[in-house]
C-alpha cells in the first residue's frame, strides 16, 4: 500500500485477512455473461404463439395462457426440470422382504412436473371441455410446458391420447375416463380402485418389431367369455414401455382372431399385483427424468378394447394423437433452444459487438427462428384441425397432415438443437446449461410412435387410401397462392410430381419434405409477419445450395425476425 494512497475498506480488509485468503479473493469481475434466462412469461415474450393461437381459434385469456407461461419461466419450475434429469429414475424389483414390487422411484421435481401438467389439464382439457380452441388452448399450454421438461410430458401425452381409443370400449371406458380426466396426480404406488385420478400408458413394441406390431407375438387368453370388453391374460414380452408406473396400459396382444387391442391394469380389481413384470429399465441417452423399461407378461388380466382382431385400427387412435404431441413437444424444443441461443446472443459481446449484432451470427439466429416460428405455426394448424373434426376438409387434413408434420418437425430438430447449442458457445455445452437436455432429447420423439420411414409411408398410405387427403392438403396450402411467386413455383412443380406414383417409396421422403415446407410457407405467409414469410420462402422454398442454417441471402431483414423470436430478460 503506498503512504498517502486513499486506503478502500476492502483493501484495508485483504490486508487484514490471512495470506492464503487474501489468494483466494477478488481475481475479476464477472462480466460478458448474460444473465439466466429465467423469471420471464414464456407466453407474452412469444408473440409468434400469441398471433398463432388467436389465429387457429384459442383463447389464451380463457386458457389463462400468460399465467402459465408465467409459471413456465419461474425460476423454481426451471429448477425442477434441471433436478428431475440429474436424478434419474431407479428401479426396484423386490422390497426388503423379498416382495416382487416392480416400483419405479422417481425424483420428487419429476412428480411435481406431473402435478402441474395434470392440475393445468396437459392431459384432459380437450375431451373435458371439447370445442372451439381446445385443442389449441391445450396444444399452446403443452408447449410452453414442454419448454420446461419434456420427458415427463411422455405420461402425459399417452394419458391425453389414450381416450379416443378406450372410448371404443364405453364400459371401460365408463369405469376408467373419469379418473383419466381427473386434473389431479396420484403417484401413489397403490390399486388404481383406491385412486380418484390415474395415468395410462401403451405396450406395443416386441423385440421382433417395433414398426411392424403385427408381429407381436405375446397371446392373450380369455378367462371365460370372449370379444370386446371380456377379460383375457396376457402371455409375453413388450421390449419398450415408457412410464411404466402408469395405472394401467393400452396393450397389443394375438388371440386365435388376430391382433387385438386390451386395457392393462398394474393391479387386479382384488387389490393384487397383476403379473406383469419389469425387467429392467432402458438406459436411455435423452428423456432420461422419464423410465422405460422392458416388461414381461405373466398371465395379465386385461380386458379388450375394440374389436377382435382390430387392435392397430384401435391403438391408432391413440397413436394418432401421441403423434401430434411428438409434433408440439419437438417445436417446444426449438422454441426454447431459439429463446437460449437469441438471448445468449443479446447479452454477448466479441470482437467489440453484440453477437446479435454481428452479420453471420444474424444470419444463423434469424434462421433458426424461422425454423421454429414454422414448426409452431404448422402445429397449432393441426390443433385447429382436430378442434373441428365434424368438418370434412379438417378432417381429411389432419390425417395427411399428421404424419407430414411428425415426420418433418421431429426430423428437424436434432441439428437446429445442435446450432442453437453453437450459438452460447462452449457454455452451451455444460450440463447446467439446458442445451444438452434438448439436444438429447431431440431425436427421441423422431422414432417413438413411428419412426421418419414409417411416418413417410403412412403418408403415402393415406393418399392412396383416400386421395381426398391430398386434396384437401393441397386446398389448405393453396390459400396463400398469389401471394409469393417463390411459393406458387414450389406448390406447381410439387402438386406436378405427385400425378406419377412410379417408384413413390423410394422417393416418399422428398415428396414428404416438400408437402411440409409448402405448409409452412402457406401459414407464414397468410399469417406471420412478412419478414419471416419473406425468408422462410428465400432459404427454404429456393435452393441455393446452403444446406447448414446461416443460409438466408443477402436482403433478408434479419433483425427483426430475431427481434421477434428474443424474450427480453435483463
Ligand atoms: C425412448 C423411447 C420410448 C419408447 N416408448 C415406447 C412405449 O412406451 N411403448 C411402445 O410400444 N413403444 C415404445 N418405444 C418403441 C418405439 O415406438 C419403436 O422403437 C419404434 O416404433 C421403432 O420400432 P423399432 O425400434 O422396432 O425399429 P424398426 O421397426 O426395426 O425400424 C428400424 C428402422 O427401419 C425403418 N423402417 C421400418 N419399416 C420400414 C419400411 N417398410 N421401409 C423403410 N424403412 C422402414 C424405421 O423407420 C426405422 O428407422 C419407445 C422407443 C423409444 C426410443
Amino acid at each position: 500500500m503506498n503512504a498517502g494512497q486513499p486506503v478502500s475498506p476492502a483493501a484495508t480488509a485483504l490486508d487484514d485477512a490471512r495470506p492464503q485468503d487474501r489468494y483466494l479473493a477478488v481475481t475479476h469481475d464477472v462480466v460478458n455473461q448474460p444473465p439466466a434466462l429465467e423469471d420471464y412469461n414464456l407466453f407474452d415474450q412469444d408473440p409468434a404463439l400469441k398471433e398463432a393461437v388467436a389465429r387457429e381459434g384459442g383463447d389464451a385469456t380463457a386458457a389463462g395462457l400468460s399465467e402459465f407461461g408465467a409459471l413456465a419461466g419461474a425460476r423454481e419450475t426451471i429448477e425442477l426440470g434441471f433436478r428431475a434429469n440429474e436424478n434419474k429414475p431407479a428401479f426396484h424389483t423386490h422390497d426388503r422382504f423379498g416382495n416382487r414390487i416392480d416400483q419405479v422411484e422417481f425424483h420428487p421435481a419429476y412428480h411435481q412436473l406431473m402435478a402441474i401438467a395434470m392440475e393445468h389439464g396437459l392431459h384432459s382439457s380437450p375431451w373435458t371441455n371439447p370445442g372451439q380452441g381446445a385443442h389449441v388452448n391445450r396444444a399452446a399450454k403443452y408447449y410452453l410446458h414442454s419448454q420446461v421438461e419434456a420427458a415427463h410430458c411422455c405420461p402425459i401425452t399417452m394419458t391425453f391420447a389414450a381416450i379416443p381409443s378406450i372410448r371404443k370400449q364405453p364400459e371401460l371406458a365408463a369405469l376408467w375416463e373419469d379418473r383419466i380426466l381427473a386434473n389431479h396426480y396420484d403417484s401413489r404406488n397403490v390399486p388404481d380402485g383406491q385412486k380418484q385420478s390415474v395415468t395410462i400408458g401403451m405396450a406395443m413394441t416386441e423385440k421382433q418389431g417395433g414398426s411392424d406390431v403385427r408381429a407381436n407375438s405375446t397371446r392373450a387368453y380369455p378367462v371365460g367369455a370372449e370379444g370386446p370388453g371380456q377379460a383375457y391374460e396376457l402371455v409375453g414380452h413388450k421390449w419398450f414401455v415408457s412410464a411404466p408406473m402408469c395405472d394401467a396400459f393400452l396393450v397389443l396382444a394375438q388371440t386365435t382372431n388376430g391382433l387385438s387391442c386390451f386395457l392393462m391394469p398394474r393391479w387386479r380389481p382384488d387389490g393384487s399385483k397383476n403379473p406383469w413384470q419389469i425387467q429392467r429399465l432402458k438406459n436411455k441417452m435423452g428423456n432420461v427424468a422419464n423410465a422405460s423399461s422392458e416388461a414381461e407378461l405373466r398371465g395379465a388380466l386385461s380386458w379388450m378394447v375394440g374389436d377382435e382382431g382390430r387392435g392397430v385400427p384401435t391403438i391408432i387412435e391413440m397413436v394418432a394423437m401421441t403423434r401430434f404431441d411428438c409434433m408440439i413437444g419437438s417445436s417446444a424444443g426449438m422454441r426454447q433452444a431459439v429463446a437460449q441461443a437469441t438471448h445468449h446472443c443479446r447479452h454477448r459481446s466479441a470482437f467489440g459487438n453484440r453477437l446479435i449484432e454481428q452479420p453471420l451470427m444474424q444470419n444463423v439466429l434469424a434462421d433458426l427462428a424461422l425454423e421454429s416460428e414454422a414448426a409452431m405455426a404448422y402445429t397449432l394448424r393441426i390443433a385447429r384441425a382436430l378442434d373441428n373434426q365434424h368438418l370434412e376438409h379438417e378432417r381429411l387434413l389432419a390425417r395427411l397432415a399428421t404424419p407430414v408434420g411428425k415426420y418433418w418437425i421431429c426430423k428437424r430438430t436434432p441439428n437446429h438443437a445442435y446450432e442453437a447449442m453453437e450459438c452460447i458457445g462452449g457454455n452451451g455445452v455444460m450440463e447446467d446449461c439446458i442445451m444438452p437436455r434438448l439436444l438429447r432429447e431431440s431425436p427421441v420423439n423422431a422414432v417413438w410412435e413411428g419412426s421418419g420411414n414409417v411416418q413417410c409411408l403412412d403418408t403415402l398410405r393415406a393418399i392412396q387410401k383416400e386421395p381426398e387427403t391430398l386434396d384437401a392438403f393441397f386446398r389448405e396450402a393453396a390459400e396463400a397462392k398469389g401471394s409469393d411467386v417463390r411459393f406458387d413455383r414450389f406448390l406447381a412443380q410439387l402438386q406436378n410430381d405427385f400425378a406419377d406414383f412410379s417408384d413413390i417409396q423410394y422417393r416418399a421422403r422428398n415428396l414428404v419434405d416438400r408437402l411440409a415446407l409448402a405448409m409452412q410457407a402457406s401459414l407464414l405467409l397468410r399469417g406471420s409477419d412478412p419478414a419471416v414469410a419473406d425468408a422462410f420462402c428465400a432459404a427454404r422454398l429456393q435452393s441455393n445450395g446452403g444446406l447448414n442454417y446461416g443460409n438466408l441471402p443477402s436482403g433478408t431483414d434479419a433483425a427483426a425476425i430475431i427481434k421477434r423470436a428474443t424474450p427480453v430478460v435483463g
